[in-house]
């Protein structure tokens, strides 16, 4: 059959029912699966035979919900993960091990640059951070024996710095290693990275993929390019025997496609268990059916919001790529002709002082932490998240003491501009 559209893949992707079958993916709640023989089961921890057997490495509902997104993405297997921090750690810890090295955009989630630059060092793996502008040379400087991964993010949270994930990713395969993209912003819906050459795509699928602001999750997609046979010698969980399961050479019993998520299961999800909820996968996948409707809006929305933004007298700033020279339009044009995301950030002429009056006049604004839910929420970090840090540090993290971040929900776009403009009419 025709490859389908991936509206068609947001409903129907990854879950077929047969004859008088459950048409919504049922929740499998059940830790274990029951068989006949020891044998039949056997075969399953030996990794000879497909199927379930606890609920910790696989289960039936949360494959569906994988397979779905593994669709969106084009990719040839994916897996679902408890959060979004636990498939960041996964997709990179699936490669490397202690001495190791990867290079990394530096600006990536807040969470992911802790679990790299503090927690992951501890296990002994390096981190250069490069910023994603930098010159050519600086990145290639970036490269050495040990590096085994290149890790960014589509649009990165919150600076909205747009990767240029084809350069990236070609400088990555010239080093003979793959490149791993955090998608959660862009969402497959505006942009697949594996089509821009990348090789992984994670998610935090607590964001627009979900959608509702109710379930905490993560996804790893492979794109089932990266020939890990090809560069033996840097990846050896992949391309030698793993001892820990009955000596399997993964790269050659489940080739480029299968390798990397069956490492990624029967290693870390057996020895680390982030797995998620049956439940939580099942409310993760009604989010999916209206991503691509949703993400639209949310994109409308944030580009009618910027615009009032950048026309009034009291803004200092603003940061969206929608915008018309925004240092990151030309970008967006390429890797995301339909729109970014539904996250703005600006400062109002004033400061802090001024942010702190604008917070407090909101009224449908939601005042959260949290972003990419259908509920519009707004952050000022100086007076919640980052309020340990003075105006100098602030600056220093890229996050000055004005910034605003703004996430666009999928209300009325009026009704969010009247908010905005009541609350700046009393700064
Ligand atoms: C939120 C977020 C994460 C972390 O995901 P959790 O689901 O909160 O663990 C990772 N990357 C990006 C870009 C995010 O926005």
């Amino acid at each position: 059959m025709k490859e389908k559209r991936i509206e068609t893949k947001c409903i129907q992707g990854g879950y077929r029912p047969t004859n008088g079958e459950p048409r919504l993916v049922p929740i499998v709640q059940s830790t274990t699966f029951k068989y006949d023989t020891s044998e039949k089961m056997g075969q399953l921890f030996d990794l000879e035979a497909s199927g379930y057997f606890y609920t910790r490495l696989q289960n039936p509902t949360s494959d569906a919900v994988a397979a779905k997104i593994c669709a969106l993405e084009g990719g040839s297997a994916a897996m679902l993960t408890s959060s979004g921090q636990a498939a960041s750690f996964y997709s990179v810890f699936n490669l490397c091990s202690a001495g190791d090295h990867v290079v990394s955009s530096s600006t990536i989630y807040g969470g992911t640059y802790n679990l790299f630059a503090v927690t992951m060092k501890k296990m002994g793996i390096d981190f250069t951070f490069v910023d994603p502008n930098c010159s050519d040379e600086e990145l290639e400087a970036a490269f050495r024996p040990n590096t085994k991964a290149v890790f960014g993010e589509t649009i990165a949270n919150p600076a909205l710095v747009i990767l240029d994930i084809e350069r990236f990713a070609n400088a990555a395969h010239r080093h003979g290693v793959p490149l791993i993209i955090d998608n959660t912003f862009a969402t497959p819906i505006n942009c697949r990275p594996i089509e821009w050459g990348a090789d992984i795509v994670i998610h935090s699928t607590t964001k627009y993929m979900d959608g509702h602001n109710a379930t905490v999750g993560g996804c790893i997609v492979d794109s089932g390019h990266f020939d890990w046979l090809a560069h033996a010698e840097k990846f050896p969980g992949l391309t030698t025997p793993d001892e820990s399961y009955h000596g399997i050479t993964y790269a050659e019993k489940f080739g480029k496609e299968g390798a990397y998520i069956t490492k990624a299961t029967a290693q870390l999800m057996r020895d680390f268990g982030s797995t998620p909820a049956p439940m939580n996968a099942f409310l993760l996948n009604l989010g999916l059916e209206t991503l691509h409707l949703r993400v639209a809006r949310h994109c409308e929305n944030a580009q009618k919001v910027a615009e009032f933004l950048q026309k009034h007298e009291k803004i200092a700033w603003v940061n969206y790529a929608g915008l018309e020279g925004n240092a990151y339009h030309e970008l967006a044009k390429k890797y995301m002709p339909n729109g970014t995301c539904g996250v703005i950030s600006f400062g109002i002429k004033g400061g802090r002082k001024a942010a702190e009056t604008f917070m407090a006049h909101l009224q449908l604004a939601i005042i959260a932490t949290h972003v990419a839910d259908a509920q519009t929420c707004v952050l000022h970090p100086a007076s919640s998240t980052h309020r340990q840090m003075n105006d100098e540090e602030l600056v220093a993290a890229g996050v000055g003491a004005d910034l605003i971040r703004l996430s666009v929900g999928i209300e009325n776009a009026d009704d969010i501009i009247d908010d905005v403009a009541q609350a700046l009419a009393a700064v």
